[in-house]
């Protein structure tokens, strides 16, 4: 893909619904690239998390001094930062054609003989029908769809939307941005001869861990958002099949969904599990109650790095560990190379799927989530006898790693290349959500981040919340017991994964009993 070309080139891309995954290929691989994304507000934030670290990112329309900051503007805009040879993705919500002015900037475009591309995405309607269960088409019952602006309606004399159609429409009606004036949508169907019995579902934040739904009549529907406070982005359904088939929600089936998830890791780890998260559709509260430190600079680890090569073994046990790593090589000026012919070890397959990221496939990944069984595969693998082992890993890790090592006969040199230290984070916010009883589950990842966090929050607090502790393994578990904190649930997979397993397995229980 050309990013560089002199006269830049514009891609209008749909970012999908909400959920940043519902993305297309095409879209996602333009943000990768693209020099200058413009995005509204509609298109999910985490998906400038796909964007490269020097990439312009700028939000619209937004509020510059006393001027706003209209369609207009956005598309001087697009012309300005092409004009100025970049590769720019216009990211909008949804579909850029649909009730998305994207035709507007298109034709700005076309006039200022810049060279565009429209990347479509998955439309709010389509969406929200797949993710909840209602049918826009059904071979019985609505052979026909419309998608209709619900703006137009306010108080508008001269309508671009014939109500006397509608009204006799016998197939699926979506309306678009219509919460603000459901009354006189309503109202107005009704008034020209739709029966007020007619089925109407309303879904807001669609494809999201948030998303609500409430289904009634063309006559009940405004009242019952009233009272179950939905709020926009929505959408009004209209019509015979908008009733849903409850068989066909399968996002209530699932265990996390609608459950607010607190994390309590370092800000990278946080928002690696988020994504993770998000993914089973539960809500994220990001604490990070944890901050890593790098140790590269020691004169210590400077020293290890020039002797690198005489080690046998050099094993990693974390992400961190790849990434603080590689992060003082690339400082220094040096690369993979400095291993020369050591051989190496990894926790876990995500410490291995980094170190592959800097071009290393590790020689031995053991089927081991704890330095206990990472030491046991080791010494199974390879005799150790007389070998030189050089751990890269956390100033916190325990020493049961170093000591099996020995054991097994290895000379071990420890170097630590991170550590992690207490970040003091707004507990205003969080005891106000805790206070509310909308969090669910708080997850503990290491007996340290446990300690940061309840030396920050009464043990107590938490007990009368209703929240319920979730711990990654026992040496966290133990911690917590030592802390006072009843444990709910402790993950068999000692990874994330195994730790979202367990709250879910724990729901499970919980809601078929
Ligand atoms: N181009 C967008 C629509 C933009 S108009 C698309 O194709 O989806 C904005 C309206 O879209 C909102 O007022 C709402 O009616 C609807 N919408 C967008 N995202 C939504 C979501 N996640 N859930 C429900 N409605 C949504």
């Amino acid at each position: 893909m050309n990013v560089t070309n002199k006269k830049g080139r514009v891609y209008l891309v749909g970012a999908g619904p909400g959920r940043p995954d519902l993305i297309t290929v095409r879209g996602l691989e333009l943000l990768k690239c693209a020099n200058c994304v413009i995005y509204d507000k509609l298109a999910n934030p985490a998906l400038l998390n796909y964007t490269r670290p020097d990439a312009e990112l700028l939000a619209v329309p937004k509020r510059v001094g006393p001027e706003s900051f209209g369609q207009e503007q956005i598309n001087n805009l697009l012309v300005q930062k092409a004009g100025e040879g970049k590769s720019v993705v216009r990211l909008k919500g949804g579909d850029p054609y649909i009730f998305g002015r994207g035709t507007e900037e298109a034709v700005v475009l076309a006039q200022a003989g810049i060279d565009f591309e429209v990347v479509p995405g998955v439309t709010a309607a389509i969406a929200a029908s797949c993710y909840s269960g209602i049918a826009l088409t059904d071979r019985a019952f609505a052979s026909e769809v419309i998608f209709v602006t619900g703006h137009e309606a306010e108080g508008k004399q001269q309508t671009g939307i014939d109500w006397q159609l509608l009204a006799k429409f016998t197939g699926t009606i979506v309306f678009y941005m219509g919460m603000k004036n459901l009354d006189g949508i309503t109202r107005r169907l009704i008034e020209n001869g739709m029966s007020p019995d007619t089925s109407a579902t309303v879904v807001a934040d669609a494809t999201l861990p948030t998303q609500k739904f409430v289904k009634a009549t063309l006559e009940t529907i405004a009242d019952g958002c009233t009272k179950n406070k939905i709020t926009p982005p929505a959408l009004v359904f209209v019509g015979p099949t908008t009733a849903g088939d409850a068989r066909l929600d399968w996002l209530a089936k699932l265990p996390l969904f609608g459950k607010t998830i607190v994390v309590t890791r370092d800000v990278v780890g946080n928002a690696e599990f988020a994504a993770k998260i998000a993914s089973r559709m539960a809500v994220t509260v990001e604490m990070p109650v944890t901050k890593i430190k790098t140790l590269t600079d020691s004169g210590d680890f400077i020293k290890t790095l020039a002797q690198i090569k005489a080690y046998d073994w050099v094993i990693f046990t974390s992400c961190n560990g790849v990434e603080t790593f590689f992060a003082a090589m690339a400082k220094l000026g040096k690369d993979a190379r400095v291993f020369g012919s050591a051989k190496i070890a990894a926790i876990g397959v995500r410490t291995a799927e980094t170190l592959a990221r800097f071009g290393i496939k590790a020689d031995f990944v053991p089927n081991a989530f704890t330095s206990k069984d990472l030491a046991a595969g080791l010494i199974e693998f390879t005799n150790l006898r007389d070998k030189k082992v050089l751990l890269l890993r956390s100033q916190i890790a325990s020493d049961d790693l170093p000591q099996l090592l020995e054991t097994a006969g290895a000379s071990v040199n420890n170097v630590p290349v991170y550590t992690h230290e207490k970040n003091l984070c707004d507990f205003k916010i969080f005891s106000g959500m805790l206070t509310e009883k909308n969090v669910s589950w708080i997850t503990f990842a290491s007996p340290f981040a446990a300690t940061c966090f309840f030396e920050q929050v009464p043990a107590d607090f938490v007990k009368s919340s209703g929240a319920k502790v979730a711990s990654i393994g026992p040496v966290t578990s133990k911690k917590l017991a030592e802390l006072g904190v009843k444990v709910e649930v402790e993950a068999a997979e000692h990874t994330f994964d195994g730790l979202l397993v367990a709250i879910e397995q724990y729901e499970q229980r919980t809601t078929t009993k």
